[in-house]
């Protein structure tokens, strides 16, 4: 029967159907992910949280970030589709949820699991605070500034630049392809959160990102943890330049609030959107709050 057809003559008693079964017959149609290849072995994965990266090398695969488990189970069918490789190495590029609670379904399957190690020590914070110890994969290597591994002729280097988005962020560099992972380290075009509780430091973030343009060149594609409706979640140095430009200007437009006295609640209560036309999205009180922040508690 053709998809139109079935849809047709289903659309009568759909009403009638359970949630479960709903939800049954959708995915018969539709994939809640989406997969993209950025070459020949590398790809990345999109359904609910920070974008997944894959490396399907003749060694082994390696994945950067664990979306949820329900997400992460996906990716592992979809990629055991590809590959008849053991999974190598999963790396967290850090601890928030949306990019580490994924990580439970890796055990058992995956050899290692790589963060930085102030990501490793936040995800155990956030963990215990949460009683959710038993739902953790924790990682069982970590590094402090610089990590480098070979997988068949990919070479893979994680970088740490400083506190940025929390205090425990990795670039994760593919370099012979030439892409890298910038896990929340930019936010394209979309109103970043900032960790402030996890050690996050606006202004240290723009020298992160300066840092990251300096390490990589312009040949270098990027991927996004997030990006806002409508934009990508790859890109080129031009995002990152763009991403600091726009925290500069959070900070900055915080700074004049301030000094011209305005309250917390005023400066949150602003229509004026500090970044310009591409930033005129919701969620503005986030980056305000942590500028606020930062700028008068010590
Ligand atoms: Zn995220
Ligand atoms: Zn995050």
């Amino acid at each position: 029967m053709h998809r139109r057809t079935f849809i047709q003559n289903t659309v009568f008693t759909f009403g009638a159907l359970t949630l479960a079964q709903k939800n049954l017959l959708s995915s018969f149609f539709v994939d809640p992910w989406k997969i993209t290849m950025l070459t020949n072995d590398i790809g990345i994965f999109s359904e609910k949280g920070g974008t997944i990266a894959f490396l399907l090398s003749k060694k082994g695969i390696v994945v950067v970030d664990s979306q949820f488990p329900e997400q992460s189970k996906h990716l592992i069918d979809e990629l055991k589709k590809k590959s008849e490789k053991p999974f190598s190495l999963l790396i967290n590029t850090h601890h928030h949820g949306d990019h580490s609670s994924g990580n439970i379904s890796f055990k058992g399957i995956v050899d290692h699991v790589l963060a930085h190690e102030n990501s490793l020590k936040n995800q155990k914070n956030v963990a215990v605070a949460n009683k959710s110890e038993d739902k953790q994969l924790y990682p069982d290597q970590t590094y402090t500034d610089t990590w480098c591994q070979k997988f068949g002729k990919e070479n893979i280097c994680l970088h740490y630049f400083g506190a940025g988005h929390t205090n425990g962020d990795s670039f994760v560099h593919f370099q012979h392809a030439n892409i890298v992972h910038c896990g929340d380290l930019v936010f394209n075009r979309r109103h970043p959160y900032v960790d402030r509780a996890a050690g996050a430091n606006m202004k240290n973030w723009m020298q992160v990102l300066d840092k990251a343009l300096n390490k990589f060149d312009a040949k270098t594609k990027y991927v996004f943890g997030h990006a806002g409706a409508g934009y990508e979640v790859t890109g080129k140095a031009d995002e990152l330049n763009k991403f600091r430009d726009y925290l500069g200007s959070v900070l900055k437009f915080a700074e004049s609030e301030i000094k011209a006295g305005k309250t917390k609640e005023e400066l949150l209560k602003t229509t004026i959107i500090p970044g310009g036309e591409e930033w005129k999205t919701d969620g503005i009180q986030r980056p305000l709050t942590a500028a606020w922040e930062e700028l008068t508690l010590k």
